[in-house]
């Protein structure tokens, strides 16, 4: 398991990620309030909750959520080793030697086809359970779920098998940050068929649809749960979105200076030799690399903090190191470096990190691995 340390001491630390948990609860009820329709939330901490430590996580919002969600059997039974209170849902499709495990614990299924809903019912019956599951339909993403317009047909089969309770119906959004008008057109579909099925006695307790960026996009009678990742922990899955809902970001990433030096002009810092300095100028030595999940694609790009100021990269990232230019500052061994998170007056979100790196936001906080030790606030 994850490292974690209880006090807020961080002097014996080179490298580390804080997480600021009373950020969480506020994103978590600013996002249920944007929302603007009675629901009940499903907590998205997939990926070690985005990077941010999946217990700690799922422990301070249990109280204020109706679910957890995760893709992987590992981070379920995690949840549920760890007694953590609420329900806990897959997304993706187990396969079969992972299902008894996830059976006998109890752990709500996704189900994308009749074939895996029988799977499941029959080995249910055969463990002498009930599994509860919610049914995935496709009306977009073209990924998982029941296409939708086999849905009527494959879930009246579906609701008929003994195995399983079926407790909601879903389905996904893969542009709910754009107007384009898709999310629209999808709901459409998807409550035609909740609509449809109720009229033949088919209900579901939880009908749900909208991620982050869906929930700010108002709400729909049909909807009754959300299900908030990025912007739980603070991240704007778009910048687009940054006016409609106010959220915290709940990680940073530090480190310290672990060797100083100057260059003199035409003396090159890092591999490939593809920073120059063009005038003498100290240079820092950071002891985080693209091992530790800082992208390798930030380098000569971005900007870390110090002392609240910015300064560039200079340089490759490399595996274990990277280097900045400080100009004619001067610094101490020892000293504190932001790299995600703020310092004084600035800030470098994980999104700034994310465009200078050419990628999203999601990607660089899942990719900051499990072992840089992670100290809660
Ligand atoms: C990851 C995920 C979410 C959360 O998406 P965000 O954009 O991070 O809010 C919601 N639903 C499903 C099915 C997901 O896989």
């Amino acid at each position: 398991m994850l490292p974690v340390i209880e006090s807020v001491q961080t002097s014996h630390y080179t490298t580390w990620v804080e997480i600021h948990l009373d950020h969480l609860l506020h994103n978590l009820r600013t996002l249920k309030k944007a929302f603007g329709f009675p629901n009940s939330a499903m907590a998205i901490v997939k990926a070690n909750a985005y990077g941010h430590g999946l217990i700690e996580v799922a422990k301070t919002v249990a109280s204020e959520v109706e679910y957890f969600g995760v893709s992987s059997l590992q981070d379920a039974l995690a949840l549920k080793e760890h007694q953590i209170e609420k329900p806990v849902f897959i997304f993706g499709r187990l396969l079969r030697p992972e299902l008894p495990a996830a059976l006998m614990n109890g752990i709500v299924l996704t189900v994308s086809s009749f074939e895996e809903a029988f799977e499941i019912s029959e080995l249910s019956e055969t463990l002498s359970r009930k599994t509860t599951v919610h049914i995935k339909v496709d009306t977009g993403m073209g990924r998982l779920g029941i296409p939708y317009r086999q849905a009527l047909l494959t879930i009246e089969k579906i609701a008929k098998l003994d195995g399983i309770k079926v407790e909601g119906l879903y389905t996904h959004f893969p542009t709910a940050e754009l107007d384009d008008g898709f999310r629209d057109r999808q709901l459409i579909h998807f409550s035609q068929l909740v609509e449809t099925l109720y009229k033949q006695g088919i209900t579901f307790r939880y009908r749900h649809a909208p991620n982050s960026a869906g929930i700010l996009k108002g709400p729909h009678p049909v909807i009754n749960l959300i299900r908030p990742g990025i912007m739980l922990y603070g991240l704007y899955p778009d910048k687009s979105l940054t006016h409609m809902a106010q959220v915290k970001p709940v990680l940073s990433l530090k480190t310290r200076i672990i060797s100083l030096k100057q260059l003199q002009a035409e003396e090159s810092a890092g591999y490939g030799r593809s920073y120059i300095a063009k005038a003498p100028t100290n240079i820092a030595v950071l002891p985080i690399g693209y091992s530790h999940g800082y992208p390798f694609t930030a380098s000569n790009k971005a900007y870390v903090l110090y002392h609240g100021k910015r300064y560039p990269l200079a340089g490759r990232v490399s595996m274990d190191y990277l280097t900045i230019d400080l100009g004619e500052t001067a610094a101490r061994i020892g000293d504190e470096v932001t790299l995600i998170g703020q310092d004084q007056k600035e800030k470098i979100r994980a999104e700034d990190l994310a465009q200078w790196a050419g990628t999203i936001p999601y990607e660089i906080v899942t990719r900051l691995i499990p072992t840089l030790p992670r100290i809660y606030k």
